[in-house]
């Protein structure tokens, strides 16, 4: 096989396939798929990704392939299956796919070295290239004449490894240790020979007798009060040697976790892990809904199931949404696994993303936890893949390709034989509704641990504050229970839905909303034509100067921001502390975990937050949780509003009285008799479910019905309306009956950044052309794409419909 087949970094139509290129005879036998390439391409010379090799092509002259990057694939076949199902499923370029795999560092070209491992006795010629040096350049080794097939197979038995120099700051570091060249017997006999005044050389000598590990060069000197040049001449005599080691920049390393035991299992735990562990020794794929309250035992469950994949010598992906990814969580995993786990969050720098991601590819660990592109852990045999709060809308990925954790995580699992836990205490309801139908097994925990109940939720209806002469955004009652709380001096949270999504109009005398009598979802204000439009259907009405309902003139544009609610709190309550945590107060690196820290040492009594506090935060000491407008959750312009409130209200109950403290949640609203605000405030998710399935059918949504958004982007007004309508009578023409094409139809968020934004929504139950439609509509557009400003974001169940 002497032809490689490359998918080339040019994301584009034409280029959207694999070329053929030349294996040159270095290269022959050495390449395999999965590695990374550097290959001519037009004038250029460009990064690739192998992704076959051949002995026939189509063409008769083909270029060489200028340079190997890699000596071990970065790919493993299955995730090069993976990356052409994601582009095909996403409508994505298959560079695309490739590259949001791996880790950012891999997407370049980097100088490499070439690195010994210690104690490896490495054939003459390599000897000779070393010289004596533990790594050299990766040019010395091209120049020697020695064959990369040779280099190849050192590289495969771990004694050489090749390194990518990732710029000063990101690159591997290493650290020079010491350890004995000679056996104890011979060190002894070394002893006999020193002089008298060698204490120095004696000492050191006698600690390799008795702990023959190796230690870092730096604890040595300190530890033993001595000195580089001893140590030299130790090396010198042939007892001692050196060598580099690498360190992983391990975010969690100045911590040391405290080890956890297993606990048993409660009768409910039991026979909820009972199928997992069935299915795990059967080597099964399955996908599995575990729904259990907060605090009802998931994590435990998940933890013993992990640990089950572990003693069967296999591989667990842990998913967790961004935001649970705290140093809480992460505990839990080391405190059970210890250095068996990695851990991939965002908050991490590109080199230690690598550093993680390099010890899963090198079997250093067999858990991984992490947020949304965890799923692509490079594992080879897997054996579980959990995803936690499985509801979560961070799964889904909002840029190329869209795709869905959960959906990777499917494919993953037939193709590995392995289970797929999902679990939630508020599942989303396409997941329960899969569950229910036997598509998914259902697992339940209806009970907390050590019986504790759910914190009582009382609801506080704000038209009855305004008839009573309180205009103020904060309750009596929240009031009254911050100022008792301040005088325990016990904590509270409180919760504001995040801003800038106050597109809605309602009356405050009596909490009537204007909804589309169409698609049952809130109109949109739009302040330049005083009017309410829906975003999915267009169908528009002029904004009303008194309510539909009740006359009232107190109809008008509603939200308020953080920022105010701490203004107003200050003044309400001058002498509370409070940490206020936002997209403006955590944008700093590092701000969310030490505003957090401060609010968790007590120097803080309120946290006021956005959907950022609502989750995996346990403190001790919170009793009260308030939420100040329910009503901005549900009121967005999005069919799942109701199922965001609710999930969101539940979570958010969850932050009060985790511990010895009772805890008590109040929530502001101005429509308490809406069943997602009655139904969270009891925890009755199933009649939600119903409730909202009832909904969901009437109007034609998910579960039901799939749905596709396409949303046209571009400066000018007019060639965005032009340029969505041509998409939506294409698309009417071609698709069946059954199907609905909605648009053109100003998005809610009609303007970002001067560009105009238009949608059009597909739904439908069973379109098969649908996607060869809308290529061939990217293909149509393809030029004015590149060229023009013009923007064209296809989703393919869509979670954000703004
Ligand atoms: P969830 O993930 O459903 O919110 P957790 O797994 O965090 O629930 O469990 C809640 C609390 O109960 C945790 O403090 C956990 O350590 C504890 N716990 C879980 N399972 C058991 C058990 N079988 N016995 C005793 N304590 C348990
Ligand atoms: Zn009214
Ligand atoms: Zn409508």
């Amino acid at each position: 096989m002497n032809i490689a087949r490359v998918i080339v970094d040019v994301p584009s139509f034409q280029t959207n396939r694999p070329f053929d290129y030349r294996i040159p005879d270095r290269y022959e036998g050495v390449i395999q798929p999965g590695m990374r390439v550097i290959v001519p391409f037009g004038p250029r010379k460009i990064l690739g990704y192998v992704v076959g090799l051949t002995d026939e092509t189509d063409l008769n002259r083909l270029k060489p392939v200028e340079e190997l990057l890699d000596l071990q694939p970065v790919l493993t076949t299955e995730l090069l299956g993976l990356g052409d199902w994601m582009a095909e499923q996403t409508l994505s370029f298959r560079i695309s796919a490739l590259q949001v795999m791996l880790p950012q560092v891999l997407k370049a070209k980097y100088k490499k070295e070439v690195w010994r491992n210690e104690g490896e006795d490495l054939p003459e010629q390599f000897e000779r290239l070393f010289a004596g040096r533990d790594g050299i350049d990766f040019t010395e080794f091209e120049r020697s004449g020695i064959s990369y097939h040779q280099l190849q197979k050192l590289v495969q038995d771990g004694s050489i490894e090749i390194e990518y120099i990732v710029k000063s700051k990101e690159s591997k570091k290493t650290t020079p240790m010491i350890q004995p060249a000679k056996s104890p017997i011979e060190l002894e006999e070394a002893l006999v020979d020193l002089t008298k005044s060698a204490h120095k050389q004696r000492d050191l000598i006698e600690h390799f007798i008795s702990e023959p590990e190796p230690v870092p060069k730096k604890l040595l000197v300190e530890s033993f009060q001595t000195t580089a040049s001893t140590i030299k001449t130790l090396m010198d005599k042939g007892l001692l040697e050196q060598f580099n080691q690498e360190i992983y920049r391990d975010p969690y390393k100045n911590r040391s976790f405290e080890r956890t035991e297993a606990f048993e299992l409660t009768e409910e735990q039991e026979e909820a892990i009972a199928p997992i562990l069935d299915v795990l020794e059967k080597k099964q794929h399955e996908v599995m809904l575990l729904h259990g309250v907060t605090g009802s035992g998931k994590t435990e469950v998940y933890l013993q199931s992990i640990q089950q994949v572990i003693d069967q010598g296999m591989e667990a992906i842990m998913l967790v949404p961004e935001i649970a990814l705290t140093p809480m969580m992460v505990e839990r995993f080391k405190g059970r696994f210890g250095s068996r786990v990695a851990v991939l969050h965002s908050a991490l720098s590109a080199g230690e993303k690598y550093d993680e991601w390099r010890r899963i590819q090198r079997g250093e660990v067999q858990v991984v936890v992490g947020a949304r592109s965890a799923i692509f852990a490079p594992f080879t045999k897997l054996g579980i893949i959990i995803i936690d709060e499985e509801h979560e809308t961070s799964y889904k990925q909002e840029e190329n390709p869209r795709y869905h954790a959960r959906d990777v995580a499917v494919y993953r699992g037939e193709q590995h034989h392995c289970p797929v836990i999902l679990g939630s205490a508020t599942p989303s309801l396409e997941t329960f509704a899969r569950a229910k139908k036997g598509n998914y097994r259902m697992l339940s925990l209806t009970k907390r641990m050590n019986e504790a109940s759910m914190p009582e939720v009382e609801l506080i209806d704000m038209r009855e504050e305004l008839h009573a002469g309180n205009r103020s955004m904060f309750s009596r009652v929240l009031k009254e229970k911050i100022e008792d709380r301040l005088a325990k001096k016990e904590q509270v949270v409180l919760f504001l839905n995040r801003r800038g999504y106050s597109t809605f109009v309602m009356c405050r005398d009596c909490g009537f909303v204007i909804e589309c009598p169409h698609c049952d979802i809130t109109m949109t204000y739009h302040r330049k034509q005083e009017s309410l439009k829906c975003h999915y259907c267009s169908h528009e009405v002029s904004m009303p100067s008194e309510c539909p309902e009740c006359e009232s003139d107190s109809i008008r544009y509603f939200g308020t921001g953080t920022q105010k609610v701490e203004e107003v709190l200050q003044q309400l309550l001058p002498e509370a502390r409070v940490v206020r945590m936002d997209v403006d107060t955590t944008r700093r690196k590092g701000a969310h975990e030490k505003l957090l820290g401060e609010f968790g040492r007590g120097e803080a009594d309120i946290l006021l937050g956005t959907q950022m506090i609502a989750k995996g935060l346990d403190f001790q000491n919170v009793t009260l949780v308030g939420v100040m407008t329910a009503d901005s959750l549900l009121n967005i312009p999005d069919f799942r509003s109701a199922e965001k409130t609710f999930q969101l209200l539940t979570q958010v109950s969850g932050r009060a009285g985790r511990h010895t403290k009772p805890g008590e949640v109040i929530v502001q609203t101005y429509t308490p008799e809406h069943y997602s605000i009655e139904l969270a405030s009891t925890y009755d998710y199933h009649q939600f479910f119903n409730q909202e399935m009832q909904l969901r059918k009437a109007f034609r949504y998910p579960p039901y019905y799939f749905i596709t958004l396409v949303t046209v982007s571009h400066p000018n007004q007019l060639k965005v309306q032009e340029v969505t309508q041509k998409i939506v009578a294409f698309m009417r023409s071609k698709l069946s009956e059954e199907s609905v094409t909605l648009g053109p139809t100003p998005s809610a968020l009609t303007r970002i950044k001067n560009r105009y934004r238009y949608q059009c929504m597909i739904k439908y139950k069973h379109e098969p052309e649908q996607r060869k439609l809308l290529k061939r509509i990217l293909q149509y557009y393809e030029d004015e794409l590149k060229q023009d400003q013009l923007q064209i974001s296809i989703d393919f169940q869509p979670y954000q419909l703004m």
